[in-house]
């Protein structure tokens, strides 16, 4: 059985970290199964969905790396549900009912004072015909409902194990809204029988529509798909992700200068039993990749761990890699100069700094100025090199006796007015003789 999964995001709102670690869990598993990777568009809320943000969802995903082998949108397909939900109310498995939303609530408040779970009581599934007519000509539009079997729905979940849903203790889910749209359920299970979806990889946040939908694939004549259920993302403090989810938008992280191998190499391993460490590519992350790693608890997302880790995805990257970005930035100054500053950056916007130093203009800071004349007139003739910074300092070491701090210090802070930096070795050559002199004599 070839794998095919997909990742169904609502186009609502923006990408975050936490549909994000849900569609690489997506994309780790097709790739590693050579199956096949569906991009599929929740839009069937016409209301709340915008084409904008569909076009954001796709841009995020393009920009991580998370490239989709189909793609389809839920709105274009409207039929296919009409008919499917046709089909179940045939056979009288979706039902209309006519409760205001203010009735349900007065219900359930009466259920949970007498002690009971607040279940919908079915009371729809006794309303005479005479009785819906009376309803219709009040102007009462049904929603419908799914009538549910009652008895326990069970499955093993490739990331939960045996895992049972007691249909009893639910209340059977509207389909259909009044208005005659879809909710995403029903939707859904016809979309995901008709491309063959092998395994429904989603959040933890689904397993009770699991149960239900189960029911609504068995309803339908297909086949219910394997599915996998990762536990849900927390922050750093174990508490709720939730309220932060809006600063924690791929945009956003993207605007910062956190790298897409940053993001992915956090996510794919954060809740999993193996350590977070950076990945340079999705190939290691899809060798790796195993459901049986996912733990039950909560994954813990930091923010400072994933500034951490940006730093070292951006130590590994070749200049190659990067030059287009630096050359956008204004801030390409070759492979030597990649390399002197790839290790103390934290974002890849800080090489511009780093840059601009090497062009100048800096304010050299000179405190001890005999120190740094007698520096000036000892820099090694010719052209500076990988070797010249060495070859400086050891002979104003023997000149001067200096050594360690007050040997390098004021050199650095003459040549580019601050305390720490880029290795001077590799940053001599790159500032250049005249430059060097020009400081030093400032
Ligand atoms: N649009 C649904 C959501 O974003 C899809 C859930 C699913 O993967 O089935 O929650």
């Amino acid at each position: 059985m070839t794998t095919k999964v997909r990742f169904a995001p609502s186009p609502t709102g923006k990408l975050h970290v936490g549909n994000v670690r849900t569609a690489l869990t997506n994309v780790l598993y097709a790739r590693q199964t050579d199956g096949t990777f569906v991009l599929r568009i929740d839009d069937t809320d016409l209301e709340r969905s915008t084409k904008e943000n569909e076009d954001l969802i796709k841009t995020d995903l393009k920009w991580l790396g998370l490239n989709w082998d189909e793609t389809f949108n839920q709105s274009d397909r409207f039929e296919k549900y009409d008919a499917a939900a046709a089909k179940l109310k045939e056979t009288g498995l979706l039902y209309p009912a006519y409760e205001t939303g203010d009735e349900l609530d007065r219900k359930r408040k009466i259920q949970r004072a007498q002690g009971k779970p607040p279940v919908y009581d079915r009371a729809a599934l006794n309303l005479t015909d005479e009785q819906k007519v009376a309803y219709e000509a009040e102007g009462r539009k049904p929603h419908w409902r799914f009538k549910l079997s009652g008895n326990p729905v069970s499955w093993t979940d490739l990331i939960r194990g045996e895992t049972t849903i007691e249909t009893s203790s639910l209340s059977d889910p509207i389909l259909i809204r009044e208005d005659g749209s879809y909710l995403y359920t029903l939707p859904s299970v016809v979309d995901d029988i008709e491309a063959g979806i092998t395994a429904v990889v989603r959040g933890e946040d689904h397993v009770t529509n699991s149960g239900a939908q189960i029911e609504i694939f068995e309803a339908l004549g297909g086949k219910a798909p394997l599915f996998a259920h990762s536990a849900l993302l927390v922050g750093a403090d174990g508490g709720k992700l939730s309220k932060r989810l809006g600063t924690l938008a791929i945009a956003d992280l993207r605007e910062e200068g956190i790298e897409p191998m940053a993001i992915l190499s956090l996510l794919a391993k954060i809740g999993t039993s193996d350590p977070v460490d950076a990945h340079p590519s999705l190939d290691t992350l899809i060798e790796e990749f195993s459901f049986e790693k996912f733990g039950r608890a909560p994954a813990r997302f930091d923010p400072e761990e994933l500034a951490r880790l940006n730093a070292r995805v951006l130590h590994q990257l070749d200049y190659t890699a990067v030059k287009d970005r630096l050359v956008a930035m204004e801030a390409d100054g070759g492979e030597a100069f990649w390399h002197a500053v790839a290790p103390n950056l934290e974002s890849l916007a800080d090489a511009k700094s780093w840059y601009q130093l090497i062009e100048g203009p800096v304010t050299p800071v000179i405190e001890e100025a005999d120190y740094i004349a007698e520096a000036a007139a000892a820099l090694p003739a010719g052209e500076l090199t990988g070797e010249s910074w060495g070859q400086w300092t050891n002979a104003l070491k023997e000149q001067t006796g200096r050594k360690g701090k007050a040997l390098f210090m004021p050199l650095r802070l003459a040549l580019t007015g601050e305390q720490r930096g880029p290795d001077m070795s590799e940053l001599l050559p790159l500032i250049g003789r005249d430059r060097v002199l020009e400081r030093l004599k400032s």
